[in-house]
């Protein structure tokens, strides 16, 4: 059997021989597929890679990621322990939201990554992310409860970007994250 990193590089692949999103590709630097531990127990789903991630083809390298890891260490794990990807593998132009139908086209390889990787809990990182897993839910008032997705735990949180010059946000993910470290044993 293929091993777990040998199938997400064909998943990687499968997006570009497929030419998913061919206007978001054409103007992207790199695909920004997603990197960790396949073994991971924690898999994080942000919404689209901006200009740093862009640049590196690495998910959330730039400010939102310096503070993800901090978010990280604040409950003893390390970035190469878990797994960081987003729904969108390409950068949106300008940063502009990410399209319904850029999001249906990229999600079944999401799908993929999640039966590759078979994490014990989801988290996904802002709206647009925890709104492709569960539409109905609201994240202002949902962030941080653990919910159910096909049989899965998923946990819906702030996007860290959201929180960067927001000192209450910053405190509220923080806490948040602390669900994270009841749920799963490092
Ligand atoms: N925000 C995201 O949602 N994903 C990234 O990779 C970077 C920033």
């Amino acid at each position: 059997m293929a091993s777990k990193q040998t199938s997400l590089d064909q998943i990687a692949a499968e997006i570009v021989a497929n030419n998913i999103c061919p206007d978001l590709a054409k103007s992207a630097k790199h695909l920004v597929f997603g990197e960790g531990s396949p073994d991971a127990n924690i898999l994080f789903v942000g919404e689209a890679p901006g200009k740093n991630e862009d640049l590196t083809g690495k998910p959330f390298v730039g400010a939102a990621g310096r503070f993800l890891n901090e978010l990280l260490e604040s409950i003893g794990f390390k970035r190469e322990e878990v797994y960081i990807t987003s729904i969108l593998k390409y950068r949106p132009p300008n940063n502009r939201d990410p399209k319904p139908v850029e999001k249906d086209a990229f999600w079944p390889y999401l799908l993929r990554q999640i039966e590759v990787i078979q994490p014990q809990l989801i988290v996904a990182l802002g709206r647009h992310g925890a709104n492709c897993f569960l539409p109905e839910l609201k994240i202002g008032q949902e962030h941080g409860q653990i919910k159910e997705w096909e049989g899965r735990k998923l946990l819906p949180l702030y996007h860290p970007a959201a929180a960067l010059y927001n000192s209450n946000m910053r405190q509220v993910l923080f806490d948040d994250f602390k669900v994270i470290s009841q749920y799963i044993r490092n």
